[in-house]
């Protein structure tokens, strides 16, 4: 069954083409985004991908106005855990959402955020 896993690499290809894709555990059902090795409810490999629609809510967010080393030029930006409509929750970079209009429960939709090879979570306005 290993051929069917759905790698990071193979997630982040699909996130980069605009579909979200989580994979869904053939012995518990329990739904998992991003891939993961074993099924953390019941310890099990056997993973099948689901595609996800993209949409959900905020959870919680973040303003960073300090970045990382390296990554100044993108400050301040804003991450939020975006609990999608199908219940598995993801972190992802804010875009085209004003810091202020940010608050719990504000729907959002995923998006891609492409920068040269490189493929990020994002979640814009729904
Ligand atoms: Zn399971």
């Amino acid at each position: 069954m290993a051929d069917h896993v759905l790698t990071l690499k193979h997630f982040f290809e699909e996130a980069r083409a605009g579909r979200l894709t989580g994979i869904r555990c053939g012995k518990c059902g329990e739904l998992a985004i991003p891939p993961k090795e074993f099924c953390p409810t019941c310890q099990e490999r056997n993973w099948a991908p689901v595609p996800l629609g993209g949409a959900g809510s905020i959870t919680s967010f973040t303003v960073i106005r300090v970045a990382p080393r390296g990554r100044g030029a993108e400050a301040p930006y804003a991450v939020a855990v975006v609990r999608l409509d199908e219940g598995v929750s993801l972190l992802g970079r804010i875009v085209d959402i004003p810091f202020d209009s940010l608050r719990a429960d504000l729907p959002v939709r995923f998006r891609p955020i492409v920068t040269g090879e490189q493929t990020a979570i994002g979640f814009g306005p729904a």
